[in-house]
This record gives structure tokens, sequence and C-alpha cells, in this order.
């Protein structure tokens, strides 16, 4: 590192289209940067991210000697990367260059007030000047690899990714809770808008994740603790009790048919009934039985039946296994909103109100009922069925957002009934119908042919006959600006999409961040959709919001594919940006240590006999909580030192007012 500092300062203004340019005068903004301490070079260019606006700062490093870069322009999240490579080009250190935001913090945010907007970029690439001549040469370190990728989730999104990954011959770790892979994608029966078999396209690809060499496939099985960082993370993995011996178990089924204890099967949603050794459904994969130790009398039946294959221990105990692997992708999907909580709607108080989801279940020929859809109160068929559409979502009480798949999903339904029940009419109560997909839009003319019903209006209550179960709708028609009373046997409500709620426990096991709705949270919402917070950990599928099955599989991919990357190149660049500590100045008072929310610094004893605080590069993010806690002052943060802070503002405050 040198000790000298920069004190020929190149500064480049970009007039981003009129985005920049059209708000504040370039050429006087120009002229003042001139006037700066340090300054010896300034200039400006239509787009300064473009192939041309690069080669004027590449130049203008090696022909004006610069030996620091400012760009002012937009966010550094856009085009930080951009520039410091534009500078390193020009033979400088890419740490010795400065953005200044006069798009985002200025010209957008100030547009109708272009001489304040003038004024506050003036004083924007006053500050970045100060601190640029203040910036220290950085170097990038490189870790190496760990060659695996953990899949979190194996719904379609973790089915997706991980034969992605292990289709490029990397190893492949695929961590399941339920005791079959498959998630809700394995519950549906047909598919909108092509109406294929749910099952029929996916359960080969079920196949294929069972069958594959790179793929170690671990069902009943949950993340309980993660370490480290990009390119080294350990996981250890709950290995939950089966009861069952995998290897040993052929799936016949004889335990079960034992077994005297009955209870809801979870997979259907509690309409058919499962044993307490059980598949929760029959192409379950693996086809090994799981014993549900909450239910089981350990009577003991079930082991005797086995005989020989001895496959059943009710003596098992979980079993913790720690899994080395470089990155991770998780696809820990949605939930559907406890829709009981709208009282109005009587679900869980009347028999004949059903979810969108148990819908399914009824009428898949794999269901509780061989696929017909009956009314729970009595088993008889329906003639009347209404949908409620936006069950708990666009509602400022429950979610504010859109589910996306459920307007789509209620067209299925209502064609499903049309086809395989003729006579029974489908009525649809809806706020907007959202088509939004490919053949989605055709999908809704079709429907609408078939002769379903639409009530546009959201139903205010449902009341329940008592004498017959039928279910009373109230609604108020928009279109006809009239109160709307229907007499349904059965009413199916497209309850929302939500996240699990143990993604929140995985969330901080995993340190990565979460939007307001509690999805979790992309690095970019348009540029970087599959990548989080934190290096090496990406996303699939619901989890990161409600998606149909097409934009699961395509967010599977893309996360598959950014996940490789790190595995094939070998290695990964740290940023250097971190905190360091001063072995002189350290105490060892470990309170650095508590705050740290990436847990990147721990405590460490030298040959002294005393305590230290050591910070892991490849974890630190940078935040600065440990500097800013540090009672003695012994953490510098790198790159935003307390000297290039405070030049930073007393430029502002000193400096103001030309
Ligand atoms: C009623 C209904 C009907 C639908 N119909 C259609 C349709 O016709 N067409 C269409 O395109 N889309 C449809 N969808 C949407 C479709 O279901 C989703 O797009 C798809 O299932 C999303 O897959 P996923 O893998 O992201 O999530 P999931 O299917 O929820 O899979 C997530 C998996 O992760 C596991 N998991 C969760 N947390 C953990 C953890 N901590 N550790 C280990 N494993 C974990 C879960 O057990 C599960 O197996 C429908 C949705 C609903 C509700
Ligand atoms: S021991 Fe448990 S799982 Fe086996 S048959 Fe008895 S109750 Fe069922
Ligand atoms: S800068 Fe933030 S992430 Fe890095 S060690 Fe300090 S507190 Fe932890």
């Amino acid at each position: 590192m040198t000790e000298k500092k920069p004190n020929r300062v190149g500064v480049f203004i970009c007039h981003c289209g009129t985005n920049i340019a059209g708000v504040i005068p370039i050429e006087e903004l120009k002229a003042y940067a001139k006037t700066l301490p340090n300054v010896v070079h300034a200039d400006n260019y239509t787009y300064m991210c473009s192939t041309p606006g690069q080669e004027k700062i590449r130049t203008a490093i090696k022909e004006q000697n610069l030996d620091a870069v400012v760009v002012a322009a937009c966010s550094p999240r856009l085009h930080e990367p951009t520039f410091r490579k534009a500078s390193a080009a020009g033979g400088l250190n890419m740490f010795i260059f400065e953005m200044a935001n006069i798009r985002e913090q200025s010209s957008w945010i100030h547009m109708k007030e272009p001489e304040k907007a003038t004024q506050k970029a003036k004083d924007i690439i006053r500050m970045s000047v100060a601190r640029a001549s203040l910036l220290e040469p950085l170097d990038t370190k490189y870790i190496p690899v760990e060659k695996s990728i953990m899949v979190i989730g194996a719904g379609v999104a973790g089915i997706q990714a991980s034969l992605e990954i292990a289709d490029s011959g990397i190893t492949t770790y695929l961590i399941e809770k339920e005791p079959s892979i498959g998630g809700n994608m394995s519950r549906l029966d047909k598919t909108f808008p092509t109406l294929d078999c749910s099952q029929c396209i996916l359960t080969p690809k079920m196949v294929d994740v069972d069958r594959h060499p790179n793929i170690k496939t671990m069902t009943y099985c949950e993340v309980e603790k993660v370490d480290g960082y990009i390119g080294n993370f350990t996981v250890t993995v709950r290995k939950k009790a089966r009861g069952v011996k995998e290897a040993d178990c052929n799936g016949c089924g004889d335990c079960a048919a034992v077994c005297p204890v009955t209870k809801g099967n979870e997979f259907d949603l509690g309409l058919g009934p499962r044993k307490a050794i059980y598949v929760p459904f029959p192409q379950a994969v693996p086809l090994k039985y799981t014993v549900d130790f909450n239910s089981c009398i350990k009577c003991e039946l079930c082991v005797k039946k086995c005989g020989d294959k001895n496959a059943i221990d009710l003596n098992m105990k979980d079993e913790l296994v720690e899994i080395k692997v470089g990155t991770i992708v998780v696809a820990a999907g949605f939930d559907l909103y406890e829709i009981e909580k709208k009282e109005e709607w009587g679900y869980g108080r009347f028999d004949n109100v059903i979810t969108g989801m148990q819908f399914e279940r009824f009428i898949n020929a794999s269901g509780p009922t061989g696929g017909k859809l009956i009314r729970p109160s009595d088993g008889q068929k329906p003639h009347n069925v209404a949908f409620v559409l936006c069950a708990g979502s666009r509602d400022q009480d429950a979610n504010p957002y859109c589910s996306r798949v459920c307007c789509m999903y209620s067209l299925k339904h209502a064609h499903q009934i049309m086809e395989k029940m003729p006579g029974v009419v489908p009525w649809l109560f809806y706020m907007d119908i959202r088509a939004f997909g490919k053949a989605y839009e055709e999908f809704y003319y079709r429907i609408q042919d078939e002769g379903a019903k639409f009530v546009r209006g959201r139903v205010s209550y449902i009341e329940e006959d008592p004498a017959t179960k039928n279910l009373i709708v109230h609604a108020e028609d928009t279109l006809l600006g009239t109160p709307v009373t229907l007499e349904a046997d059965v009413v199916v409500l497209a309850s929302a999409i939500v996240p699990k709620a143990t993604t929140e426990l995985l969330r901080n096991k995993l340190t990565i961040s979460r939007s307001p709705d509690k999805f979790l949270l992309e690095a970019h919402p348009k540029l970087n959709p599959f990548s989080t917070s934190t290096d090496g950990i990406f996303l699939a599928g619901c989890c990161q919001g409600p998606k149909d099955i097409p934009d699961t599989v395509a967010q599977a991919a893309g996360a598959a594919a950014a996940a490789q990357v790190p595995i094939n190149q070998g290695k990964v660049a740290l940023e250097p940006i971190a905190a360091k500590v001063s072995e002189e100045l350290c105490a060892g008072c470990g309170i650095c240590e508590a705050q740290c929310p990436y847990k990147a610094i721990s405590m460490v004893s030298l040959a002294d006999g005393k305590r230290r605080a050591n910070v892991n590069d490849a974890m630190c993010k940078g935040c600065g909580t440990c500097g800013a806690t540090c009672p003695g002052g012994a953490i510098k943060m790198q790159h935003f030192t307390t000297p290039q802070i405070v030049a930073q503002i007393d430029a502002f405050l000193l400096g103001g007012g030309q």
C-alpha cells in the first residue's frame, strides 16, 4: 500500500440521456468540478457507462496521469462495477474510485426544482472528490470453492434446480422436509392453461432426481445450522427419525395395512385418511414408509408384519449430518393463507366451504374421493359451485399483494367442473381476472364460452342454511351496481399464497433478507432476481414471491445457473471492503462479536494469552456495525475510514454555497 494520497482527481459527468441533463446543466457542473481541490480533469458524456464513455475514463487516466476517479451519474448499485473496471483498465487500483449519485439523489427526486437539484449535485460531487482524495488501494483476495451445491426444498423449483445443476456434473444435495419430494405441484390435478396432468409432467422429473448419480436426495430432513460463506458453507442437516430404514423398505405397504391408528392425511389437507405409518401419496419419491411418532402407539404390529425385511425401527432417533457446499439454492415454496381468519366466509365453520387446494384433491383421480367433487357435509353431488377469487389477496386486512395464480386456477376449476360434472354451474366472484401469461387470456375466453358465470365483485359474507347446509353468498355486482345473493352447494375460496411460516426460521439461519410481504428478498428485482443479499445463496420459486409453474421453473433454471458460476470458476473474489482489527488497540472485550449481524467476527486467543477480535473477510459485508460499536476504536472500516467520512462531511458543511 502506498502512503501517497491521490491528488490528481478526474471527474466524469454523465448526462444519462435526459435523465440528468434534462434537469441539471451539465456544462455548469463540469465548470464547477474543475474548481474543486485536487481536480485536474473534468469531462462529460451522454452515457458514461457506454463503451465510448468508459474509453474516456481509461484514456484520461493515462493522458492526465490521474490517480483517482469520480463518476457523477446514477446509483452505485447499478454501475459501480462498470466504472471500477474502467478505472482498472486505465491502470488504477479499482478501489480508488468514487461514484457521485446525481440521478436518484438529485435530478430524479428534485426534477421540479432544477436550481436546487443543480446545487445538490454540486454538493454531492464536492463531497465525492473530498473522499476520493483519501481513498486507499485495496487488494482483492480469492478463496477456493467447495465443488457441491445444496438445494433446500424439493417442490418443482428445487427439483428443476437440482436437475440443472446435477446435469452439469456437480454434486447436488437436495434437502426436503417432508417424507416425499414433489411439493405442492404433486397435489394438483391438471395445470392451466394447457390442462396437462400435473403428476404426469412432474413424476418423471421426480424419478429423474431419484436416479440421478449426482443428486443426493435427503427427504424428511431439515437444515439445522448454516456456518461459513460463499464457496465454503458447512450445513448441519437434521435427519428426522423416519422409523423406517430407507435401504430396507421396499414400499410394499404391509405395515400400513395392519396399523390400527388412522388420522387425516396432511397431503390431502385432511380430506382423506392415513395410518401412523404411511406414504403421503402413491407416487411418493422415495417410496419409503414413514412413522408419525406423534400418533404411533408403539403396538409393533407393523414391525411384526414387516418380518424378515426388518425395515422398521421404532426406536430410531434424529441424526445430525454435516455437509460442505460451495453455494446454496433456497426453494422453500409457499403455504396458503389461513383463510379461517376471514371469518365472514365461514371456512372452518361451514362444512361446504373449502379451499382451492382442497378442490384440487377432490377433483384429482388419486385424491380421497377418486376424482369427484362432493359436498363435504353429506357426500352428495353439488349443483351450484361458487368460487371466491382474491380470498385474502389484494386485501389490506390480509395480504395486499396479488397471489398471481388464483384467477387462473379458479378458471381451471370452473372448466374441470363443467367437463366432469355436466349440469353443475360454476359462479366466479372476481375483482379483476388477471390472465397475464402466454395463452392465459385465451384460456379465460374459453371458460367464458364454456358457460361459467362471472360476477364482478367481492363477496361480503357467506351464511349457511342449517337445514340443508347450503351456503348463501352475499356480494355486490360492481358492474350492475346491485347486491347479489346466490345459493351454492359448495364455495371454493382461492386463498392467498403466503410464505411458509418455517421459512422465517430458515431465513435467520441463512442470514438472508425478506421483503415487506415476508417473501425472501432477491438482490435486485430486475437485474438479479436469483441472488440474495448473502453471497452464494440463491432463490428459486414461490419462496421469493407467488408464481405459476412456468415462472417457477424459469427462475429455478436461472438460480441453478447462477449457483454454478463460483463452482465452475473454482474460486471466489472477496470484496476487500471489510472490517480490519488493530491488534494493538483491541482490548478483547468481544462487543463486536456479539453485534456483527453476519457472524463475521470471532474472538481468538493470542500466544500471550490475550483475546483479540478476528474478522473473517469472506463473511464480512462491510456494514460497519462493529466499527461503530468498538469502544476502543480498534476496528477500521476499509474504504470507509473515519478520515474519508469526515472529509466528506467537511466538504458538505464547509464548502457549500458555490
Ligand atoms: C390451488 C392451486 C392450484 C394451482 N394450479 C396451478 C396450475 O394449474 N398451473 C400453474 O402453473 N401453477 C399452479 N399453481 C401454482 C404452483 O402450485 C406453484 O407455482 C408451484 O407449486 C411452486 O413450486 P415451488 O417449488 O416454488 O414451491 P412448493 O411446491 O411449495 O415446494 C416447496 C418445497 O420445499 C419444501 N420445504 C419448505 N421449507 C423447507 C425447509 N426449511 N427445508 C426443507 N424443505 C423445505 C416443502 O416441503 C416443499 O416440498 C397452483 C397453486 C395453487 C395453490
Ligand atoms: S407401531 Fe405405530 S406405526 Fe406401527 S402399526 Fe403400531 S401404531 Fe402403526
Ligand atoms: S463490518 Fe459488519 S459484517 Fe464486517 S465484521 Fe463488522 S459488523 Fe460484521
